[in-house]
């Protein structure tokens, strides 16, 4: 269940401090320790798994519920204007801690945070190519 060399799994069984600041049956969430914004937490099932396609789906929905009753929180209790909810899954998306994981992070106006991409028009052509891979099943 546990993975002995997983951070994530360390903070579950109390074998590494963290800040925690929700909990239920399936989840904890605890502060990041390299916040993005002020307020910013990690939401993560308690049993370990490694990312989004690999997390069973009632943990999935707890994360979810989880990720969303913190979202209000950073809203109602820290003033947040909005909030970003982030999953990296894999290397290339920038995980790097490989505990499934949703960060909750508030955002003000006027805070430092910019969108990753420069959004602008795509290609007509590609787009319709690669929603023709996507769609079904
Ligand atoms: P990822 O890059 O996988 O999407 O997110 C991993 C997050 O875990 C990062 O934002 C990082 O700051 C946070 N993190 C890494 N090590 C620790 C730790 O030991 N304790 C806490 N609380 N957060 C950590
Ligand atoms: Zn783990």
């Amino acid at each position: 269940m546990a993975d002995p060399d997983c951070i994530f799994c360390k903070i579950l069984a109390g074998e590494l401090p963290a800040t925690i600041v929700d909990e239920d049956e399936r989840t904890i969430a605890f502060m990041d320790i390299a916040p993005a914004t002020r307020g910013h937490a990690l939401v993560v099932p308690r049993v370990h798994t490694v990312d989004l396609l690999s997390v069973e789906p009632e943990d999935l929905r707890a994360v979810a519920d989880a990720a969303r009753r913190l979202a209000g929180r950073a809203k109602d209790r820290l003033s947040a204007d909005g909030v970003n909810l982030l999953n990296s899954c894999g290397s290339a998306a920038w995980q790097t801690v490989f505990h499934f994981h949703i960060h909750v992070i508030p955002r003000y106006d006027g805070d430092p945070l910019r969108l990753p991409w420069v959004p602008s028009p795509g290609d007509q052509a590609d787009i319709a190519a690669a929603a023709q891979e996507l769609a079904g099943r």
